[in-house]
């Protein structure tokens, strides 16, 4: 039986949707904030999260940053608001679907099943690339089966880098997906993490896996 958490703090939606999803089979556990549906979102493994964007403690683009610096469940937003920006940083951290309020139901339901039907392919657990191999769950590193220990930002940061191959990533727009909207810092910092990424693994196995885009940024070419 899958299992969908749903994080929405209007308790008559939240109830009213997890009536709709149980009498389909589903299984369902509910959050009414942000930062409780985090926690839950992080130590259980449910099949699909449902997510609200206004939510106490923590809005739910926060919310599903933060889940996706370590796991791949899918995601469908639920909001009120029909705005383009949120639809776009929305998908751009990595939800999977988006639905404003009100919907129908039978729309939600065929959503629900197509997204759950997706995992796996679309996103795998374990990313391979370059004699690298990175387990996302247990955060495990290894080149050509020796491990490597990464700290957690510069675990995020390969991350990013490989599951973009082939693309020129921009300072800026690393520190958006790898620190967060909320890091007031300077994009002086993606170069220091650049520098012990390359220190841990291109010094060690003497690769060239990080390229310098001269005015640009930086990519692994895959
Ligand atoms: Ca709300």
């Amino acid at each position: 039986m899958s299992h969908i958490l749903i994080i929405e703090d209007e308790e008559a939606i939240a109830r009213l949707i997890s009536l709709e999803l149980q009498h389909e089979g589903y299984e369902v556990s509910c959050a009414a904030d942000g930062r409780k549906g985090l926690n839950m979102a992080l130590d259980e493994d449910f099949d699909l999260i449902l997510l609200d964007l206004m939510l106490p403690s923590l809005n739910g683009i926060e919310v599903l940053r933060r889940l996706r610096q370590s796991k791949q469940t899918p995601v469908i937003i639920l909001t009120a608001r029909d705005q383009v920006m949120d639809k776009v940083v929305g998908l751009d951290i990595g939800a999977n679907d988006y639905m404003t309020k009100p919907f129908a139901t039978e729309e939600l339901l065929a959503r629900i099943r197509v997204n759950i039907r997706k995992v796996g392919v679309i996103q795998p657990e374990i990313i391979v690339a370059n004699g690298l191999r990175v387990e996302l769950s247990s955060r495990k590193v290894e080149y050509n089966g020796t491990e490597i220990s990464l700290t957690k930002k510069e675990f995020d940061l390969l991350v990013y880098l490989l599951r973009n191959c082939n693309t020129v990533l921009s300072r800026e727009k690393i520190l958006d997906e790898v620190w967060g909207y909320d890091y007031y810092g300077n994009t002086n910092v993606v170069d220091v993490y650049v520098r012990y990424l390359r220190a841990k693994i291109d010094d060690i196995f003497d690769i060239k896996l990080i390229c310098t885009v001269r005015g640009s940024g930086y990519m692994i070419r895959k």
